[in-house]
């Protein structure tokens, strides 16, 4: 499943492609994908000059010259693909299809049918019922140690489960969590409650930075391996503990062996020794 991190290399990628270009021809080949995809959907953005692509949390927001904003989630197994031109033959998960007037050709591809598209205005999108109860941005001016304090105070439940809240900060995933907790010394099992002060201010900090560290590995995937199926967003990224049960930890003096534990259903990993 796509992360933060991914969502924003393909953001990234999606914005060199298209903005600023005029969509000559849009498909839309689906009426539903885990919602219904908005029936004109692609006659309100054929014609339309793309302006700006933007991110909140793991969702695409792209704004046209008409005030139109369309909103976009990759789900669980979404792909973007960016080609010179359209191909002899799409491929039956091939979605929605974006052409550039005189320039790529951007395919959504989603076999699992999780993906989201819908669209609203580019005044309105951001109280989008997907959208309005998100919490803070976590690579946003907004966030920070004591927003991140305000939001876990008095809570009993464990760090690791409730950085996974969208409502306490929006995008944070599985997996930047654990490797976000063990930067900041955290073990994932504290009360949330007691992750307070110069604590959560390291692990604001420490959120940031995983998430960044990934971003600039999202961006050298796109610089020096475009794939040859032009797919944005998928690249290698080394993890401190992320699937890395039994391995050494990797701070100078410990070199203890990583934990497994699962938590609300979700695999945690980290340090016993550094996290505390
Ligand atoms: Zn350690």
């Amino acid at each position: 499943m796509p992360e933060l991190p991914e969502v924003e290399t393909v953001k990234r990628g999606l914005a060199t492609a298209l903005e600023g270009r005029v969509l000559a021809r849009v498909l839309c080949r689906t009426a539903k994908l885990r919602r219904p995809v908005p029936p004109d959907f692609a006659a309100r953005l054929s014609g339309r000059r793309l302006l700006r692509l933007r991110r909140r949390a793991k969702y695409i927001i792209a704004e046209f010259d008409d005030g139109t904003a369309m909103l976009l989630h990759l789900g669980m197994s979404g792909r973007m693909t960016i080609s010179a031109a359209a191909p002899a033959q799409f491929d039956k998960h091939d979605h929605l299809i974006f052409m550039a007037e005189g320039g790529p050709v951007v395919c959504f591809n989603d076999a699992r049918r999780f993906g989201v598209v819908d669209l609203s205005t580019t005044a309105t999108i951001d109280a989008h019922p997907l959208l309005a109860a998100l919490g803070p941005e976590p690579l946003g001016n907004h966030f920070n140690g004591p927003v991140l304090a305000a939001g876990l105070r008095g809570r009993g439940t464990a760090i690791k489960p409730l950085l996974l809240d969208q409502r306490l900060v929006a995008g944070i995933g599985n997996i930047y969590a654990s490797e976000a907790l063990f930067r900041a010394g955290i073990s994932p099992r504290r009360k949330g409650g007691s992750v307070t002060g110069g604590r959560a201010d390291r692990l604001a900090v420490a959120i940031r930075e995983v998430l960044e560290a990934a971003i600039r590995a999202g961006g050298a995937s796109l610089r020096d391996h475009v794939q040859p199926n032009g797919e944005l967003g998928y690249f290698q990224h080394a993890f401190q503990v992320y699937g890395r049960t039994g391995e050494a930890c990797v701070n100078a003096g410990c070199g203890r062996p990583i934990q497994r534990l699962v938590q609300t259903g979700r695999t945690t990993f980290f340090c016993s020794n550094c996290q505390r």
